[in-house]
């Protein structure tokens, strides 16, 4: 195995446990574990968490089918727009679809399950609360398909932009109140169970995605949340640099003294960002080295001013110098883009 990622089940438990700790009672929760589980592993991450969350969130179909023949018995919700090649689907495997546009309603299948999504100031999917009353009609003359919840997405919760959740709850509730009132309704990511408990966003469930993963949302920490991964790798070969001699790709890191160069087979296809090359920190022995040289496809090299062994153990991420989030400040993004960039054949193990 040329890198390992390596979850922490306590950790993931923890996180769990901080946003469990935010909620009103009663309030269900909706795992988000779309794109292989924000890089964790769908099946694992899923099968760690299955007893301790009510539902699932996925984006593609084909992901609550893996769940499902993988064991997972919790409801999922599935956040895409059905196709018409996928609407077998839903009822096959027991999925809950999502209906955001007025052809929804005729696409699915007799007897699937669906939600509501309402766009209220995302402009990505959803109604528009004009369509309100076709929506009611919809849902009463197609009596084959089972409306069983509304949500809307908010924009903005992790900040303070033009369109405030305060603003989307609003619209939100102004359409909600002419729906039936058992119907199951969620409207809150992570950002919205953070740092909005001052307001009526959690209904009867919530979806937390990045907060499950041990991440704050925005640019607030929360400090009860923890990073649940370390990515190892190991040194592949070790060989001495001499004052003057060139590493990597362009020659564009020469060695300012004697040493050795540790090689570490992980590179920017397994979702090192290569733009980060020459300024990443990584561990190896409890020491923190620097790499070196730009990031290959399929290697990085790091100096060492004493030789290490080769098969030294080496962390790209530790949960604490190490962390996702130095890489996503250091490239201009944010975390969710970084954790999600790790290749998904990187061999996952739940401990
Ligand atoms: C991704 C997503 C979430 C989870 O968002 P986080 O910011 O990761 O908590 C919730 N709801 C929908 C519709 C999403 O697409």
């Amino acid at each position: 195995m040329r890198s390992t990622l390596t979850i922490h089940k306590a950790a993931v438990e923890a996180n769990l446990k901080a946003i469990k700790t935010r909620l009103n009672k009663g309030v269900k929760t909706m795992a988000v574990v779309k794109s292989n589980a924000y890089g964790h592993g769908l099946v694992e991450f899923a099968t760690c968490i299955k007893d301790k969350t009510d539902w699932f969130c996925v984006v593609r179909v084909e992901e609550g089918v893996q769940l499902r023949e993988n064991g997972i018995q919790n409801p999922i919700l599935v956040f895409e727009i059905p196709t018409a090649e996928r609407v077998p689907l839903y009822t096959q495997y027991n999925l809950t679809a999502t209906v955001a546009d007025i052809s929804g309603f005729d696409v699915l299948k007799d007897g699937t399950e669906y939600h509501l999504n309402f766009g209220t100031g995302m402009k990505r999917l959803g109604f528009d609360a004009s369509e309100t009353s076709s929506v009611l009609e919809k849902m009463s003359s197609h009596s084959n398909i089972k409306c069983t919840g509304i949500y809307t997405h908010y924009a903005n919760s992790d900040s303070n932009f033009d369109i405030s959740v305060a603003t989307q709850l609003a619209r939100f509730n102004a359409i909600r109140a002419q729906f039936p009132s058992e119907l199951m309704t969620h409207t809150a990511n992570s950002g919205a169970i953070l740092y909005h408990t001052d307001k009526a966003v959690q209904f009867d469930a919530v979806r937390p995605g990045i907060s499950l993963y041990g991440y704050a949302p925005g640019v607030v920490e929360i400090p009860d949340l923890q990073s649940v991964i370390d990515w190892t790798s190991y040194i592949m070969q070790i060989q001495k640099v001499s004052l003057g001699e060139a590493v990597s790709y362009g020659s564009a890191w020469k060695a300012s003294e004697e040493g050795w160069i540790a090689t570490v087979p992980v590179g920017y296809s397994d979702g090192i960002p290569r733009v980060i090359g020459g300024d990443i920190a990584v561990m190896a022995n409890g020491a923190i080295f620097k790499q070196v040289g730009r990031i290959t496809m399929d290697y990085f090299m790091f100096f060492t001013k004493q030789p290490l062994a080769v098969g030294t153990e080496v962390y790209l991420f530790n949960r604490e110098e190490l962390i996702p989030d130095i890489w996503a400040e250091q490239t201009g993004t944010i975390t969710y883009e970084i954790i999600t960039g790790i290749n998904a054949r990187t061999p996952k193990r739940y401990i």
